[in-house]
């Protein structure tokens, strides 16, 4: 008997291949009917025989397009129509269709093997794609994504590209960025003044200085990268001096993940995480081989590693090379280069040269970074592979624009029950920095459709953003304490609801109290919160110059602990320095001079490093936390002491006892890994006290939890694991940043919830 089906599928299914998908399907189980984009999905009648349509329902959910994700379907029987055959029926225009662009996504197997094929007529094609690969986002100029809308519309498409772009059963179907070498883009390569060098294979050429340990700038899908042989000391060096960046860890590129084996450890998951369609950074743990330079990820024990994901990529890293450093074409804070001439003009004194292609970068989108903890992906960074996609919030919400942090900033929009993340932007230090944040804003409207008259921003009256929010017109501001941000942002992304406890470990916020929070337990929901627990507070002697020299913090923490007698210790303890700079600290603390005082567990974790002997000044922000991190034996050690304190119903978690433990073990000799081990021990111990503690006041079991801290893997896993075992339900980030990353994402919660529908 002939019966006819109607589905609505939900979720990533335009721009994804997810048409021609059903198309195919469709015919190979002899239906009719047709597949067309909607409002808010896709709709596909099917009309056959049972037995077709069962095997069209389970072909559908189990073997859908790489790229697309369905969070939801529908389906209702309806009256059979008299027809013959099965019809993709034309998109409607947009105002009635969401239709943002799909995320960019790295090459696909078909097209490497097409890429490799000397028969093929992309032979070692750089800009080869399909329906399931290749650039999306990245080369949107305005929307719906249509190929007449894209950097692509300057490539008029040979008769032979046309061919398979009109061709249901070809593999490039409506491939917006489909070309081949006779009518797609082309690379270059250009000397460090602008000028072309030219040459028969640019690529070849390319390789060849590459492994004269020169540097290049590499044009790839969301900007630029700066790219020198990972195995070659000296040119490394070089990049890292050229570019000011003394010892921050570099990412490095490899071309598969045979390669990545051979540097890193890797399990299941963080394969999957390396080989996906976006393919992150992933952080992993290094393996001693001798083929990486010892300057990548100097005092690291990961490493930042990613496949090649653009077919340039694939071509140069073929024969030559175990890996190339990859890592964004930028000076200090200031944004990825997209531009031929941008990238020439900004990177004057660090590339030697460029290798540059006609097709723009439309829209600047950095490589996203995750790692694996706990047996899950979680991103530290999000950008290229996964915007635009929205993070699903549990119900629909009035429209908001959330401009997030000051630093790794990035911004959202929620729209209906959608919320949209900008790629991230960044620390917001610089003129370049806050043109990117614009760019971003503008994007989102263009993705979103939407114009918010709900504005929300952080608390810091200080803050770039801030000021921007305060300057808008005709909308209402609402502002955001970072911490209950944090929170709020975890839970969006988790989909839960109501009072939780919330565990804000993070660098420094601006506090409700206008003091520096940062080590925070609060009862919140997506409206409100209270602060029912935070780390004993202390000072950072010298302010902004405590976070560039820990040893300050050090020093303060060792007087909270030991009164009069702490500059005595203090100078036997290994990272002795002079004893005038302790002076120093000492008269800026009784005179209470330029010192403020925070909970921040970040500058507790700088602190401590200072004390044990890792770093007395650091180069980046954080670095002292992960190298305490990273020299950390976990094997079986002892939590330190600690105690928690009551003042007023507010706990305060007593970290003095533990101060003293770790200073009276290192000068009796205790190695740096036992203690820094012993250090995570007391914090993940402690949190689940405090956290006991505050069940027990408050009737509350799901705990959430946030905050840079927590990049931490170390601590991440010990606090899961330990909550767990308490029976909390605990809930932590996966989708998006726990640090400043995914700040905006709670802003806009928080400030849409203010706004509840009537
Ligand atoms: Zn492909
Ligand atoms: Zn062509
Ligand atoms: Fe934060």
């Amino acid at each position: 008997m002939t019966k006819r089906i109607r589905y609505h599928f939900m979720g990533i299914v335009q721009g994804v291949g997810f048409r021609p998908f059903v198309f195919r399907t469709a015919l190979q189980c002899g239906l009719t009917g047709f597949v067309q984009n909607t409002i808010d999905g896709v709709i596909a009648e099917v009309q056959g025989s049972d037995s077709a349509l069962k095997e069209f329902f389970l072909y559908i959910n189990n073997n859908a397009p790489p790229l697309s994700e369905i969070t939801g379907q529908a389906c209702s029987e309806i009256n059979t129509l008299d027809e013959s055959d099965f019809k993709i029926l034309e998109s409607r225009s947009r105002g009635d269709l969401d239709a943002y662009s799909p995320p960019d996504s790295a090459t696909c197997e078909n097209c490497l093997q097409e890429l490799f094929d000397p028969n093929d007529r992309r032979f070692r094609y750089p800009f080869i794609n399909c329906t399931n690969c290749g650039p999306r986002l990245t080369i949107v100029n305005e929307l719906p994504y249509d190929r007449d809308r894209t950097a692509m519309a300057c490539f008029p498409l040979c008769p032979t590209c046309k061919k398979e772009y009109n061709t249901p059963s070809d593999r490039r179907f409506h491939a917006e960025p489909n070309a081949c070498p006779v009518c797609g883009p082309r690379v270059r390569l250009i000397d460090a003044s602008g000028n072309e060098c030219l040459f028969d294979d640019p690529v070849e050429e390319a390789i060849h200085t590459l492994k004269q340990g020169l540097i290049i700038a590499i044009k790839g899908l969301g900007g630029f990268h700066l790219a020198v042989d990972a195995g070659n000391d000296a040119a490394v060096q070089r990049l890292r001096e050229r570019k000011c960046r003394e010892e921050k860890p570099l990412a490095i590129m490899v071309r598969n993940l045979n390669t990545a084996r051979e540097i890193v450890e890797t399990g299941i998951q963080e394969e999957r995480l390396l080989a996906s369609p976006q393919r992150p950074i992933v952080l992993l743990t290094k393996k001693n081989t001798g083929f990486i330079s010892e300057f990548i990820a100097p005092h690291m024990n990961r490493l930042g590693v990613m496949l090649a994901y653009t077919p340039l990529q694939h071509l140069l890293l073929e024969n030559d090379f175990t890996a190339l450093v990859m890592t964004s074409a930028n000076r200090t804070d200031e944004p990825i280069c997209t531009g031929n001439r941008e990238a020439v003009k900004r990177l004057q004194g660090i590339a030697d040269f460029f290798l540059v292609h006609n097709r723009d970068i439309l829209v600047r989108c950095d490589d996203s970074i995750a790692m694996v903890a706990s047996g899950k992906p979680r991103l530290m960074r999000r950008a290229r592979g996964f915007v635009p996609c929205p993070i699903m919030l549990t119900q629909h919400h009035p429209s908001v624009l959330a401009l997030g942090p000051h630093l790794k900033s990035a911004v959202c929009i929620i729209k209906d029950n959608q919320a949209f993340l900008s790629p991230h932007i960044g620390d917001m230090e610089t003129p370049q920095a806050r043109d990117f944040f614009h760019e971003n804003i503008k994007l989102l409207k263009k993705i979103t459709d939407c114009s918010p008259g709900i504005v929300a921003c952080d608390l810091h009256p200080g803050y770039y953003s801030t000021s921007v929010a305060n300057s808008m017109q005709d909308v209402t501001v609402v502002r955001i304490q970072h911490h209950h941000a944090h929170i709020a942002s975890c839970m969006a992304e988790n989909g839960i609801k109501g009072k939780v406890i919330g565990l804000a470990m993070d660098g420094t916020g601006f506090g409700a109290d206008g003091t520096i929070w940062g080590g925070e337990f609060l009862i919140a929901d997506e409206v409100d919160f209270i602060r029912a627990g935070h780390i004993r507070q202390f000072k950072l002697p010298g302010s902004e110059a405590a976070i560039r020299e820990p040893w300050r913090i050090g020093a303060g923490l060792l007087r909270d602990s030991y009164g009069d007698e702490w500059q005595t210790i203090a100078t036997r303890l290994p990272l002795a320095l002079h004893s005038q700079d302790y002076a120093v600290v000492e008269k800026m603390l009784t005179a209470n001079i330029n010192s403020p005082v925070c909970s921040s567990l970040g500058r507790l974790f700088d602190g401590v490093a200072a004390i044990i002997g890792i770093r007395a000044k650091v180069n980046f922000e954080g670095q002292a936390a992960m190298e305490l991190e990273a020299v950390a034996d976990s094997s079986d050690v002892s939590a330190l002491p600690f105690k928690i304190d009551d003042y007023e119903n507010t706990l305060s978690l007593n970290y003095i006892p533990s101060i003293k433990e770790l200073t009276t073990q290192r000068l009796k000799g205790a190695p740096p890994p036992a203690l820094a081990a012993s250090f995570h021990a007391m914090l993940i111990c402690s949190f689940i006290e405090m956290t006991v503690r505050i069940r027990s006041a408050s009737g509350l079991n799901r705990v959430v939890l946030s905050g840079g801290c927590f990049q931490n893997r170390l601590l991440l896993e010990g606090c899961i694991e330990g909550l767990m075992k308490a029976d909390f339900n605990v809930y932590s980030h996966h989708l998006v940043p726990t640090n400043d990353g995914g700040i905006s994402l709670g802003q806009a919660l928080v400030a849409a919830s203010h706004f509840p529908f009537q």
